[in-house]
């Protein structure tokens, strides 16, 4: 650096993420009551159990157990063969018991990783710490001064999915929790919708010089945002306000910050001086759980099966029949569409289709009846429209060239503008040979002719 230069220090963020989920289950953890809790009378889906009455004995649900394994193996973490609950002890009335049966020590399944997109499209690895099993709270209202709880929500399982600080910017975390959200879906282990509630982000930021291999000795927990737009404005924000602090040489604490939609800005929620002591001990009144292999084995072959429901997946399938990634993309999206298209390529009779055409076709088309059951007839009727206007295109390759020549005959300058070098002025003139045929051409076919005749 040259003398009298000033050092300009750069930083970098370093952000880990929580992310709690809600299973569609259809009874609670450790109850029989009902877990859909959605628009029920308040206080209608409780029990002993779940309300935490002295003397109500728990037990394990096991459809929960198995929907956190399978969300471990789906993001390639290793299953314990013994894991176990434990009592996460606080005193706050949206859980009756006074403590919450989570995990620590012994979670479900750890050391995972997953892939996530930065702005400019580079894929880095994110190491999964661990998913555990958990339960939820019953949910408190308040409203003119008074406060309401409904414990329907109490004890429904939760699976807390935890990174390690590998994220960078808030373009990855957008990217996770999409991919999360597409997981959980094709697992068909919660609706992941984030407006419900049915999945929920917690991020830890803190910021340090770049160059710096360990990680910064305090971070900054911003909580109980219930949006994703507004999650990624409060990461934003912290960032900056963190990276100012560091250059006015501020010390920056570890606490949990909240974020102030009208005001946009974190504020202090808490701070390290008034955290909890959850003192977790093992839960007496559950038994350890041991994962055989057979258990493990059946799990592994359902995630399996379900991945090949990701629409990632499905939209690759379906581009490699030759049609646009736009249109495979689109069809995945669809399950009437996807329905649709499947059941044509199983019928035999249409084993000289022109898969490419015919994807593009179903892609574009306007379906929007959602019953499932009618997709035999609405197969019938899309293949028909297709095959008719098939036969509607001029297929002569002699009848269209001779049309093609016409328009070059007619357009002298739009072909030397093209033989300039500016050869996207060949769509002008296949709009002209479009136009000639009366719509009747195929607009492909026309511009690789028009590009031969122009040489
Ligand atoms: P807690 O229950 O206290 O929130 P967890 O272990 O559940 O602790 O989560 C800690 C989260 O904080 C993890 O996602 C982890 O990656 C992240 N984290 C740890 N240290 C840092 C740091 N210095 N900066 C940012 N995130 C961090
Ligand atoms: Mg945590
Ligand atoms: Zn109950």
């Amino acid at each position: 650096m040259a003398s009298g230069e000033t050092k300009v220090m750069k930083y970098e963020p370093v952000i880990g993420l929580e992310v709690h989920i809600e299973l569609n289950t259809k009874t609670k953890m450790f109850c029989r009551c009902n877990a859909d809790y959605f628009g029920k009378e308040p206080n209608t889906s409780t029990c002993p159990v779940c309300l935490g009455l002295p003397g109500a004995l728990p037990f394990i649900n096991q459809q929960a157990i198995e929907d956190c394994i399978k969300i471990g193996l789906a993001l390639n973490c290793s299953i314990n063969e013994k894991s176990y609950f434990e009592r996460k002890n606080y005193f706050y009335p949206d859980l009756a018991k006074g403590f919450q049966t989570s995990q620590l020590v012994l979670p479900i399944a750890i050391g995972g990783w997953i892939e996530v997109e930065d702005a400019q499209g580079k894929l880095t690895k994110i190491r999964i710490n661990r998913a555990h099993q958990e339960e939820d709270t019953g949910k408190l209202t308040h409203r003119d001064g008074q406060t309401f709880i409904d414990y329907n929500r109490s004890s429904v399982p939760l699976v807390e999915v935890v990174t390690e600080p590998d994220f960078t910017d808030t373009f990855q975390i957008k990217d996770y929790a999409k991919k999360l959200q597409q997981i959980f879906r094709y697992l068909d282990v919660s609706n992941a919708d984030m407006e419900r509630g049915d999945m929920r982000l917690e991020a830890n930021i803190s910021v340090r010089p770049v160059g710096q291999t360990t990680l910064p000795n305090y971070r900054v927990e911003l909580k109980n945002i219930n949006s994703f737009r507004f999650m990624a404005q409060a990461v934003e924000y912290e960032i900056a306000r963190q990276i100012e602090a560091h250059e006015k040489g501020e010390k920056l604490v570890q606490e949990t910050r909240g974020w102030n939609e009208d005001k946009r800005v974190t504020y202090v929620q808490r701070s390290k001086e008034e955290a909890h002591d959850y003192r977790y001990f093992p839960e007496p009144d559950l038994p350890i759980l041991k994962m055989s292999a057979t258990l493990i084995n059946e799990m592994t072959k359902a995630v399996d099966t379900a991945k090949e429901k990701d629409p990632v997946k499905v939209a690759e399938k379906l581009v490699s029949t030759g049609m646009s990634l736009a249109s495979g993309a689109s069809i995945a999206r669809n399950p009437i569409k996807l329905a649709i298209f499947n059941e044509v390529q199983k019928e035999k009779s249409v084993l000289d289709m022109d898969w490419k055409d015919f994807g593009n076709f179903i892609a574009n088309r306007e379906i929007n009846e959602e019953n499932i059951n009618l997709v035999p007839e609405l197969t019938k009727k899309q293949l028909s429209d297709f095959q008719s206007r098939k036969s509607g295109l001029i297929s002569n390759s002699k009848e269209l060239e001779a049309l093609a020549q016409e328009v070059i005959d007619e357009n002298p300058g739009m072909v030397d503008i093209y033989k300039s070098g500016k050869t996207t002025v060949v769509m002008a003139l296949v709009g002209g040979v479009m136009g000639k045929s009366g719509g009747k051409a195929d607009p492909g076919k026309v511009k690789a002719i028009l590009e031969r005749l122009l040489g």
